[in-house]
Formats: C-alpha cells, sequence, structure tokens
C-alpha cells in the first residue's frame, strides 16, 4: 500500500485545478476544507466515531447525509444508523431538528459571530450481512468504510464544490487499501489529501488484520493493485493463478477499451461470511464483497468469478461515461434510472467476455454462463406483462424486492438480460461489418480519450445509438426500443444465435448454475417442476404457470415429503427422473404455515439443465469474442 504513497502525492499536486469532476470555477465559491476525522478503532465493535468542522457563517444551517448512493441507483444511504449526533460551537451545544419530509436533513441555527461547526456523530455498523453498502461491513477482523456514512454536508453546494479534508485512525496493526491520495501516516492514524466531497464518497477505504496488497500491473503505468482484507490468512492466500488472470484482466480491459481513466486502480475485495455479499463500483477502485474462502475453493470461485470484471469495467461505463440521468450534482437529487440497461447491462456484458477473456472462465464456463442466463429468461413469465425498460425505470424498488415471485414480478433484469441484448448487439456489428468491426471498437469510440484523470462525460439514449451507428450503420434505435418493449414470453437469444450456438437443455448439471447452488445452498428446478428450495427445503420462489403452481404450491411453502418418503434433494430428483416413465403425478407433502396438505405435480419431462450448444453452419462469434485479445 504504502508503494504508492508517493506517487499518490504527486498526482495530487495537480488534483485541485485538474481532477474535481465539478465546474473549473468552483475554487472561488467553494467554502473551505471541511475537516473529518473517522474512528475504526471500535469497528470491530460494531460502531464508528467521526468528528467534523464545518466553516460557517451565522444564521440558519441545513446540513444533509448522503441518501442517493452513486452506483446503487436508489435512495438507500443509511440513515437509520446514525446516532449520537451533537452539534457545537465553541463547545457550546447547538439544537437541531430534523426535516419533517426530508428525513436526511437537518436544521439548526449558527450563533452570531461563529465561523466553524463542530459535529460529532456516530455510525451503527450492526446491519445484517444483506444489501448493498448499508448493510454488515465490519467483522473482528477487517472493515470497509464507506465515507457517505460517516458525514454531514452543507446544503446549497454541488458535491464537487465542497473540499474536505479526511483522517482516519484504525485498530492497531490494521494495514489498509484505497485510491484516496495518502498526506500523511502515522502508526494508524492516516491523513488523506483534500479532496472534494464527490470523490471522497467514491474512494472507500478497506482495512484488516488479515492483509494484502498485490501488485497487478508490475512496472507498469498508471499503477494497479488488489487490497484484500479477509477474515482468516487462509482467505487472502490468493493462488498464482488466480494472480495471473487478475493481471490478464487488466491488460485485457486496456485493450478493450484504449484508454484508462483512472490515476491509478485499487481493487477493493473483501472476503467475509459476515459481511453483506455485492460490488459497488467506484472511479478509481471498487468495493466488492464475497465469502470469505472465495479465493481458495473452486466452486465458490466460479461462482463469484464476473465480481471483479465488472465492478472494473464500470470505471469506464458508468462513471467515466454515465447516463445524464444519474448523474445528479449531490447525493440528495433523485437519480433516474432508466439506461440502467447500458450503465449496468452493457456493463455485464462486457465484464464477463473480460472474464473470459482473462481466464477467470474458461470458454466453456462463460458459455454455462450464457446458457444459464438464457434459460432464467426463458421461465420468466413476468416478461408478458413488465417489459424490460420497466425493470430500469423501477429499479430502485426492485434492488429491495425479495426473491419470491420474482419470476412473475421480474427483477433487475437490465444486468443480464441486457447482457443477451448487448451480446446482440456484438454479433450484429460482426456480421454488419463482415467480421471487420465489433463493440470493441465501440468501446475505444464511446470510453475513449486521453484518460490517465478521472473524468464525467454523460451520455444519452441518443448518444449510444449515435455510437453504434459510427461504428455499422443499422437502424439501431429500433432493434434496442423493440427489445426495451418487448413483453414476448421468450428471451432474446439472437445474440447466441447469430454467436454461432443454441440453448439446449438436458440433465447433465450446468457448471456455473450449480456453483451458484452450492454457494447460495439451494435446489433450482426451475427448469422442471418450476421451483426453486433452499437448503430447509423451504420454497423460495415457484414459476407463475409452471407444474408446482399449478398443483398449488407458492413461495413460504415447505417440502416435507416427497413419494411417501421424507424429503431431500435427493428424493425429489429421483421422484421427478421416475415420473418421466409414468403418468402418474410426483406427491409432494407439503406444509403452508402451520397447515400441511398433500400436491400432485403433474411433471413428466425429467431433470433439465441449459447448455449451448454449437451450430455448424453459424459462425462462432462466441468463442472468437470470449477468446483472449491482448495476452496468451
Ligand atoms: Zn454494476
Amino acid at each position: 500500500m504504502t508503494r504508492w504513497m508517493i506517487l499518490r502525492a504527486c498526482a495530487v499536486a495537480i488534483f485541485g485545478t485538474a481532477l474535481g469532476l465539478g465546474q473549473a470555477a468552483r475554487a472561488q465559491s467553494a467554502p473551505e476544507a471541511i475537516r473529518l476525522s473517522v474512528d475504526a478503532t471500535q469497528a470491530p465493535q460494531k460502531i464508528l466515531h467521526a468528528k467534523e468542522a464545518i466553516p460557517v457563517r451565522p444564521g440558519a444551517l441545513t446540513l444533509y447525509y448522503p441518501e442517493w448512493i452513486p452506483g446503487e441507483h436508489a435512495p438507500d444511504g443509511p440513515i437509520a444508523n446514525l446516532a449520537g449526533l451533537h452539534f457545537s460551537v465553541g463547545g457550546k451545544e447547538i439544537p437541531w431538528r430534523r426535516d419533517l419530509v426530508d428525513m436526511f436533513a437537518f436544521h439548526l441555527d449558527v450563533p452570531a459571530g461563529a465561523t466553524s461547526l463542530d459535529i460529532q456523530l456516530d455510525f451503527l455498523l450492526s446491519a445484517p450481512a444483506t444489501g448493498f453498502s448499508a448493510g454488515a461491513s465490519a467483522t473482528s477482523q477487517l472493515d470497509l468504510l464507506s465515507w457517505n456514512q460517516v458525514l454531514l454536508y452543507p446544503k446549497g453546494y454541488a458535491a464537487a464544490d465542497i473540499l474536505f479534508e479526511p483522517s482516519l485512525r484504525l485498530p492497531d496493526g490494521w494495514k489498509f487499501g484505497t485510491s484516496l491520495p495518502i498526506a500523511s501516516q502515522n502508526g494508524s492514524e492516516i491523513g488523506f489529501y483534500r479532496i472534494p466531497l464527490d470523490m471522497l464518497v467514491d474512494s472507500p477505504v478497506i482495512s484488516g488484520h488479515f492483509f494484502r496488497a498485490i501488485d497487478l500491473s508490475p512496472g507498469q503505468t498508471p499503477p494497479h493493485e488488489i487490497d484484500i482484507a479477509g477474515d482468516s490468512a487462509a482467505a487472502v492466500a490468493m493462488p498464482p493463478e488466480l494472480q495471473l488472470h487478475l493481471r490478464n484482466l487488466v491488460t485485457e480491459a486496456g485493450a478493450l477499451f484504449g484508454s484508462r481513466h483512472y490515476r491509478d486502480y485499487h481493487f477493493l475485495l473483501t472476503l467475509s461470511d459476515d459481511v453483506a455479499h455485492f460490488g459497488l463500483e467506484h472511479h478509481e477502485s471498487d468495493d466488492s464483497r464475497l465469502s470469505e474462502r472465495s479465493l481458495i475453493d473452486d466452486t465458490l470461485r466460479l461462482d463469484g468469478a464476473g465480481l471483479l470484471p465488472h465492478e472494473y469495467v464500470h470505471s469506464w461505463n458508468g462513471k467515466f461515461r454515465r447516463p445524464a440521468d444519474l448523474a445528479t450534482p449531490d447525493f440528495q437529487q433523485p437519480m433516474k434510472d432508466d439506461l440502467l440497461w447500458v450503465y449496468e447491462g452493457l456493463t455485464e456484458y462486457l465484464g464477463n467476455v473480460l472474464t473470459a477473456r482473462s481466464g477467470l472462465y474458461s470458454q466453456q464456463e462463460y458459455r454455462e454462463h450464457l446458457a444459464d442466463v438464457a434459460a432464467t429468461y426463458e421461465y420468466q413469465p413476468g416478461r408478458t406483462w413488465r417489459p424490460l425498460q420497466d425493470t430500469a425505470d423501477a429499479a430502485q424498488l426492485l434492488y429491495f424486492s425479495g426473491g419470491d415471485w420474482e419470476n412473475w414480478r421480474r427483477g433487475t433484469d437490465y444486468y443480464d438480460e441486457g447482457e443477451l441484448i448487448w451480446l446482440e448487439v456484438d454479433t450484429r456489428i460482426r456480421q454488419l461489418t463482415q467480421d471487420k468491426k465489433s463493440i470493441d471498437d465501440y468501446c475505444k469510440l464511446f470510453y475513449g480519450g486521453p484518460g490517465g484523470k478521472p473524468e464525467l462525460k454523460t451520455y444519452t439514449f441518443d448518444d449510444v445509438v449515435a455510437g453504434l451507428n459510427a461504428i455499422a450503420p443499422y437502424d439501431w434505435r429500433t432493434l434496442l426500443t423493440e427489445r426495451l418493449t418487448s413483453t414476448d414470453a421468450h428471451a432474446p437469444l439472437g445474440g447466441i444465435e447469430r454467436g454461432g450456438w443454441k440453448l439446449v437443455y438436458n440433465d447433465a448439471p450446468n457448471e456455473v448454475e450449480s456453483a451458484g447452488e452450492d454457494a447460495y445452498h439451494r435446489l433450482n428446478l426451475r427448469d422442471s417442476i418450476g421451483l426453486s428450495l433452499d437448503q430447509e427445503a423451504g420454497v423460495s420462489d415457484v414459476i407463475h404457470g409452471g407444474p408446482a403452481y399449478l398443483a398449488g404450491i407458492g413461495p413460504g411453502m415447505k417440502i416435507i415429503a416427497v413419494d411417501k418418503r421424507q424429503y431431500s434433494p435427493e428424493t425429489l430428483g429421483e421422484a421427478i427422473e421416475r415420473a418421466k416413465l409414468s403418468t402418474d403425478p410426483i406427491q409432494l407433502l407439503v406444509a403452508n404455515g402451520p397447515y400441511v396438505a398433500a400436491y400432485a405435480v403433474n411433471y413428466h419431462g425429467g431433470i433439465r439443465h441449459p447448455h449451448l450448444e454449437r451450430v455448424e453452419s453459424a459462425p462462432d462469434y462466441l468463442s472468437e469474442i470470449s477468446k483472449p485479445h491482448a495476452t496468451q
């Protein structure tokens, strides 16, 4: 970590004039820097302490707690876990009142003569290990600090116009990693250079007792590093093969986009079974959180293979280029999520392409992943009422909806169905240009530029269409609009088919689907009797209109017995296979709350798992897309 300190100190010398994402004129209008010191020494006890000193003028003052968290596309700032709030001037307590409509706003009167307001606050780290950055982020051995959780900022300024001077105290002996430029370090006390609020919130800090920092681009500029904090020494012992694949990822991403919009990049990886599992993108880093043994267990490795590539692609698609509707000036103004099928959908496509190109997926695993995605949307009747566009428009609701009835409600489908659509775009470009162009050319056009530092360049739907037309003239507007507004029962599989493959089913397990089942302890019978079960035999979802649904089974019920035998995954699988040779229904004894009843499932198609099968008459674009491009 200290490796980059000198370089970061050099970079920061130009920060105030060249790197901020706000308006060039802000130097004249900006208030003085807000000092923020965070004490994380009690993170293992699940509490953070923070102090702020804000330059103020006498009179009414409104302070905000960040509400809309970039990358989470929703108003989910964890305001309920803000505690111990005190305001004072010169040691004298100032009364405050929360706004009655905006729960994230605090009003107070600054007394005559005051020039600086002191704030004291705690952030409660006791959230459960679910959701996103508001979920559990600290264990006895590590902490992931999201700065938006430990600060207030004054109303009336863009986040890019407010300078912060942050410092952080860690538990003794903990190491740390961050993309923040480091000004000083004295034992466990770290001082960072002044930084605009938008960049501060974009720059989390990972720390922990079991910590490793690994250089992923030795001797090259810009530098890349992975900073890993885990719940054990074994967890952070990344195998050499995985290190090689991550180095390939850095190289392949450079080849795909042609430029890099950061001064250096830090993959921040938390490995724990007791934190929320997700990834959150930042301009010069990411915040990715996986199970403790994800680097050393092959099943968990396969299940999480695409996470770091996805978050890394966001440095280009999401941070550098961002939908205008998502580029809000502060953390209180609502974001509009209508272009998430580009922001997340194209990132999902490119992320998984890079997962394969870098070796984190084999080509076979990449195809198994695509087959699993294709089958998911083939078995999703909700698509007959809810077009894909509405899953993006309503993202701020769907991120927090449960998994029950997901196939009928639909979820945040602009990720994976978006991936299928962008595969269709890529294969169509290849076909239209007789293999001379591909989406790689679009990436260099749309995400190119001089690079070397964080910048923000917004875009609209029209810009996406114009960019595609510049690579391969076609009626992209109509194609994309059709995909976004369709209520067809079938998934858009044109990209797989144009890519030289087709979706088939047989009884052999799908490798990627199986890894997901093992990782999350669930049994997925979506493609046969039409339900999925948790490890306690609880029904987590039922395919609307499928065999289990028609038998009367719903989410929340629990399977007790199968054909008169006590339930186990094996007895259910064997019953499904037996029913292939019979006209008798599968008999399930199912608990629904305190009541138990028999249900007859009339299904005779056997166990089915999705795979891709080569179609020899079409060019094999999928293999061309997923093979290494810049590395061997
Ligand atoms: Zn994403």
